[in-house]
């Protein structure tokens, strides 16, 4: 089993340094409302308070991609209960997803392992659904045009499909922060 993260500071670590790269706000970057925010760099991340000094007082999580309510939802029936760390958790792995890269370089973690890892700690029940290890973004968008009775696959099950490759080939890549670190301090690396 992939060893993870060193716990929830690490991981919250990492997502919040990836969003805080781009030029959204980073309350729109990480789908969560100020105040949600300011609770989770109070509990993992004190030494990055200052985050909240680029916000306006009233600053909001952005409106939501069509698919983001029931991609927060579908989440949130496989959590731990562990506590409000899902809730945000749900938030920003829904408003990641519609970046364009991996989900686990849209994140900001180190590879998909961690992303498994995350899933496995705080949404369990989603790691036993997508037990054949399907791209992550795949099977979500899976689930809820399923849910929907869209029918988006061109085979009636995975086994006798075209596109299983698409669907089921390895989330390799480079991870994006370092990239974006590289990028940005390239005599740092
Ligand atoms: S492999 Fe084919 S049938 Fe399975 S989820 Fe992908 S597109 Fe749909």
């Amino acid at each position: 089993m992939h060893p993870g993260p060193l716990g929830d500071s690490v991981l919250f670590q990492r997502l919040v340094a990836m969003a805080a790269a781009g030029r959204e706000p980073l309350t729109v970057a990480l789908g969560l409302g100020r105040d949600a925010l300011e609770r989770l760099l109070r509990r993992y991340l004190p030494d990055r308070l200052g985050l909240l000094v680029t916000l306006s007082a009233d600053a909001g999580r952005g409106a939501d991609a069509l698919e983001e309510p029931d991609l927060r939802a579908c989440l949130l029936e496989c959590r731990a209960g562990r506590g409000e760390e899902e809730e945000w958790l749900a938030a920003i792995v829904a408003r990641r997803s519609l970046k364009p890269n991996h989900l686990w370089q849209d994140l900001g973690l180190a590879d998909r392992g961690e992303l498994t890892w995350l899933f496995r700690r705080h949404f369990p029940e989603l790691v036993v659904r997508n037990r054949f290890d399907m791209k992550w973004k795949k099977f979500f968008y899976r689930t809820l045009c399923e849910r929907e009775g869209v029918p988006i696959c061109k085979a009636p099950n995975c086994e006798v499909c075209g596109d299983a490759v698409l669907c089921f080939a390895p989330e390799t890549g480079e991870p994006l922060l370092a990239l974006a670190t590289l990028a940005r301090h390239p005599r740092a690396a």
